[in-house]
Parts: structure tokens; C-alpha cells; sequence
């Protein structure tokens, strides 16, 4: 945490910043080797920026895992330390998240969209975090039904849609930790409700998503029967995106009212 406050220079630019996709070769960082006193900051920052650039350029995507913390390493020459600096450091922004564990399913998942205003996103989920969750579902509900049922009638294109089918397809993985699915499945319902094209609602959306994600994880770890609800969630989410794809709007908003109630009654 230190870490990124004490280095603004390594925050990753903002997004409207951006413009040519910076690729960074197998082990082609600082051909010089002049490494200055801030080498550990700058090996940081180079796959901080590197990660970055995969995601805004599509090579990257919400749902799929990072390389390996030894694979990241040696393609940019570097530290092990340097790297896990660099995947915490994201990790903080919320951008990805580590999946603990051996196997195929562990290691660290994108989970959210850099394209997001990081600085008041961050604010905004830590504020979030102690709303009333009463307040969250009604306010999910009365943006995410006007949203389907705008999406049936927007001009979304494909790779929108695309979007949130691959959350709904990570989401099928059967060894997902809970508290992985609940992250995709906040991010499927901010990839939905964008669709309807409104920024303003979809910015609301996107500043809810931990919020979402924290009362579904408290339920969770205060209730239990993750297996039991995984299943219905599942059937929901692919109800809810298969009415969406069809363009029917009134099918899509009732069965997202239902899918959010249906857990905010589990979790009383
Ligand atoms: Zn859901």
C-alpha cells in the first residue's frame, strides 16, 4: 500500500492518455542495464504499464489470469519481489485480484475495466463500503431494470455484448472461489447495464460495483450454501443474458429484478 502512494509516477496514465499500445518484448526492458537507485520502482512500473496496455488493447480481458508471477518475470528480466509489487499495486486498484491455491484455477484474475476513472472509482468503493445494503439493492434495481430494458432498444455492438458473455462463461468454472465469482458477477452486472448506452447510469453502476460485490460476500460468509446459490445465480445470469441478446427488454428487467432479490432474500 506504502508502496503506491509513495510513487505517483507509477500510477498508470489515464486512460484518455493513452493512444499507441506500448509492447514490451521477451526480456526487452533497459537494454543498457543502467539500472538508476529507482530500479526497483521502475521494474514495477514496467509491468504495471505493460499489464495495463494488454488490457486496454483487448489482449488482456475481464476474466482471464495473468501469466504466472515467474513467467512475468522473466519476460521482463526482473525481480519476482518487482512483480508481486506491481500485481498489488493492482490489485488496490481493483483491477485484478489473486485466486489463492494451486492448479489451473489459481492465479491472478482481471476483474475490472481499466478504463474506469481509477482515482474516484477507488474513493467511491471504499466510501461504499458502509451503505445500507437495503439502499444498494433498491438502487441496483431501479438502475439495472431501466437499463436492460434501454438495452433491448440501444445500439450496443457485439464486442459489447461480448463482454459481459465472457464474465457469464468465467462464471461456469465450477472451481471459482466464491469470492472470485462475486467479483465477475458484480462486473457482469456493470457490463449489462452499459448496453443502454448511458454513461451517467453506467458510471453509477461502475462506483456500486464493490459495494454489490461486499454485501454478496458478507452473505455468503454469514449465511453459507455458497453451492446451493451458485447454481441458481448461474441459471439467473444466463437467463438475464440470453433475454438481453434477444433484445427483449421487458423478459431482461424482470429477470434481473428477480435474480437481485432472490439473493437479498437468501442473505436476510
Ligand atoms: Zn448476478
Amino acid at each position: 500500500m506504502q508502496r503506491t502512494t509513495a510513487a505517483p509516477a507509477q500510477a498508470p496514465r489515464p486512460p484518455e492518455a493513452g493512444g499507441a499500445v506500448v509492447r514490451h518484448g521477451r526480456g526487452g526492458m533497459r537494454q543498457d542495464g543502467s539500472m538508476p537507485d529507482s530500479a526497483t520502482a521502475r521494474a514495477h512500473d514496467v509491468v504495471l504499464r505493460h499489464i495495463e496496455d494488454s488490457l486496454r488493447s483487448g489482449a488482456l480481458k475481464l476474466g482471464d489470469r495473468l501469466p504466472g508471477e515467474r513467467a512475468l518475470a522473466e519476460q521482463f528480466g526482473i525481480s519476482r519481489a518487482s512483480v508481486r509489487d506491481a500485481i498489488r499495486a493492482l490489485e488496490v486498484m481493483g483491477v485484478v485480484r489473486a485466486a489463492t491455491g494451486s492448479g489451473p484455477n489459481s492465479g491472478t484474475i482481471v476483474v475490472s475495466d481499466p478504463s474506469a476513472a481509477l482515482g474516484v472509482a477507488l474513493r467511491m468503493h471504499v466510501a461504499s463500503h458502509h451503505l445500507p445494503v437495503k439502499d444498494v439493492v433498491e438502487a441496483r434495481i431501479m438502475m439495472e431494470t431501466w437499463s436492460l430494458e434501454h438495452a433491448a432498444t440501444a445500439a450496443w455492438t457485439p464486442e459489447q455484448l461480448d463482454d459481459a458473455r465472457r464474465l457469464l462463461t468465467a462464471m461456469d468454472d465450477d472451481a471459482l472461489p466464491s469470492q472470485i465469482f462475486t467479483l465477475l458477477d458484480a462486473q457482469f452486472h456493470v457490463a449489462l447495464s452499459a448496453l443502454a448506452g448511458n454513461i451517467v447510469v453506467s458510471t453509477m453502476m461502475e462506483s456500486m460495483r464493490e459495494a454489490i460485490r461486499g454485501y454478496i460476500d458478507d452473505a455468503v460468509a454469514r449465511r453459507g450454501g455458497w453451492d446451493k446459490a451458485v447454481s441458481v445465480l448461474r441459471g439467473h445470469h444466463h437467463g438475464i443474458f440470453d433475454a438481453v441478446e434477444a433484445r427483449d427488454g421487458e423478459l431482461a428487467a424482470r429477470l434481473v429484478r428477480e435474480h437481485i432479490e432472490w439473493f437479498y432474500a437468501q442473505s436476510l
